[in-house]
């Protein structure tokens, strides 16, 4: 048991979808921190992804129905692993876009 460990993963972790990690970007966070099978950091570039124009993404249909058509997600672009964007970061980023509301619309039932 590493005690000391889960607490800061737990705030890294919303909920998951059947088909995608997910994962909460750090304050300015740019690059992905999931470990590989090694214990090292994966490394990759997190970008913005756009998944109602991905073919894959389209067919598989998990994000667009947790999150609705338009929510901010960035992916990695080695591991794919998708990281949701921090609250804190708005107060980085005064570019002022007044979108909060994306999360809470369309939350699907829970699923166990
Ligand atoms: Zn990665």
């Amino acid at each position: 048991m590493v005690t000391g460990e889960i607490t800061t993963e737990a705030t890294q972790t919303p909920p998951q979808l059947p088909h995608h990690k997910v994962k909460t970007k750090k304050v300015g966070q740019r690059a992905c921190n999931e470990k590989n099978d090694k214990g090292k950091a994966c490394g990759g570039h997190l970008k913005r992804w756009f998944y109602t124009t991905d073919v894959l993404e389209i067919e598989c249909g998990d994000v667009e129905k947790a999150w609705g058509r338009d929510a901010e997600v960035y992916r990695c672009e080695y591991c794919q692993t998708l990281y949701l964007p921090n609250p804190a970061d708005d107060k980085v980023n005064v570019a002022g876009r007044g979108l909060k509301s994306v999360f809470g619309l369309t939350l699907p039932p829970k699923e166990k």
